[in-house]
């Protein structure tokens, strides 16, 4: 994919986002670009990913739903649960179909950077990692030490961010999705957790 092609999303994303979730979006395709580019993964699809993982997220939740149903993948109890969960699966439905994406990678990407999965590839760990630290994001407590563990160690900070989702949604006394779950127990299971990442 040429830059031409990629400013081409871009044209048509725009139409489709609020402002600033269109700034969201330029920032979470630019920090993949920048992880691509230490992690070794291919940066145009680093640059896709980002650009397009919340391309559902303005639609009504009826219509995600609707397209959801109707392409084969619909939505799960957790997501009709929580409709905040909805645009990541749809939107790589909508990637493939309105973006002409066909990318299995960039799709997944998509299709996991709000849940995560076990045994992710590369580039959903980044497309995961940079929704979460782009630059327009609201400054956390954890925010610098995750921006850096992002620059030292993936699977620190995707670790570290499912940690931390995963403890705000308990703490709102709301239910943690089963498939979060799975993704950070999977995770847990694997990486040690590196103290000193934390201690910054
Ligand atoms: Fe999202
Ligand atoms: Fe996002």
């Amino acid at each position: 994919m040429s830059n031409k092609d990629i400013i081409k999303l871009r044209k048509q994303l725009e139409k489709e986002l609020d402002q600033s979730r269109f700034e969201h979006s330029l920032g979470v395709e630019y920090t993949s670009a920048c992880m691509a580019f230490l992690y070794g993964e291919d940066v145009e699809k680093a640059r896709v990913a980002g650009l397009l993982h919340d391309c559902a997220k303005c639609m009504d939740d009826d219509d995600k739903i609707k397209i959801m149903e109707k392409s084969g993948f619909p939505p799960l109890q957790e997501e009709l649960d929580n409709h905040s969960l909805l645009h990541a699966k749809c939107g790589a439905i909508v990637a493939r179909d309105d973006y002409d994406i066909e990318d299995e990678d960039i799709l997944n990407a998509i299709r996991f950077h709000t849940v995560g999965r076990p045994n992710m590839s590369v580039l959903e760990k980044i497309v995961y990692v940079a929704d979460f630290i782009e630059p327009c994001r609201k400054k956390l407590m954890i925010m610098d030490g995750v921006r850096k563990a992002a620059f030292t160690d993936l699977d620190q900070a995707l670790l570290w961010i499912m940690e931390s989702v995963t403890g705000y949604v308990q703490s709102q006394g709301k239910p943690v999705a089963p498939s979060s779950i799975a993704a950070y127990e999977y995770y847990k299971n694997q990486i040690k957790p590196d103290m000193s990442l934390r201690n910054i």
